[in-house]
């Protein structure tokens, strides 16, 4: 018997902590549940939520919706969304992807490539030779030719495709989501649902 798939939006970005985001925590929240969304994940640039203004939020929301939290890292060659990293102790701003990767890998985090194409070429060609786990292949900010040149690097690497908003504004949360086996308590469970997606 499958289990219950759940929308899962795991780019969502908040202001302030991404100043380039109009959408506060709360409204991001609203939004989400009323683009029935059943897990939120908040991927704010270089910074982490901690634990206790996660447990915060999630307690002002209720039980219609998960919030978790992962980070959307700046490297030199693209961004990287991270899940699994609990501080931010050793990230630095435009780092190199393989060190961000070799960082991720020894906490146990996922990656995921954030709308590799949008940039250039050349710097989602580089994820041909990265060790992440899965491939952002449609966004709000994901154009039909990178969404294409994605789409493609997936299949080639035979990486799980994501689908999710990359939102700044209310109105952008959850207009893309991947859809993931339930239970997505945790960010163990996102990490495992990263890793299977489209696998069923
Ligand atoms: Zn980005
Ligand atoms: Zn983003």
């Amino acid at each position: 018997m499958s289990s219950r798939l759940l929308k899962v939006d795991m780019h969502v970005h908040t202001h302030p902590f991404s100043p380039c985001s109009t959408t506060t925590s709360h409204e991001a929240v609203e939004a989400a549940i009323n683009a029935g969304i059943d897990v939120l994940v908040f991927t704010d640039h270089d910074t982490i939520w901690s634990g206790h203004e996660i447990d915060e939020l999630q307690q002002w929301a209720g039980h219609q919706l998960r919030i978790l939290a992962g980070i959307e890292v700046s490297c030199l060659e693209g961004h990287f969304l991270v899940y699994g990293l609990d501080t931010i102790d050793g990230l630095r701003y435009n780092m190199s992807a393989s060190d961000l990767i070799l960082l991720a890998r020894r906490r146990d985090a996922a990656i995921v490539a954030a709308h590799p194409f949008r940039f250039s070429m050349e710097n989602g060609n580089y994820c041909y030779k990265l060790d992440i786990d899965a491939v952002e292949v449609d966004s709000s900010n994901t154009t039909q030719t990178a969404g294409a040149l994605a789409r493609k690097l997936a299949e080639k690497r035979g990486l799980p495709r994501i689908f999710a908003s990359d939102a700044h504004s209310p109105c952008d949360v959850g207009r893309y989501h991947t859809l993931l086996s339930a239970p997505i308590d945790t960010i163990s469970d996102l990490i495992r649902g990263i890793k299977t997606a489209n696998s069923r």
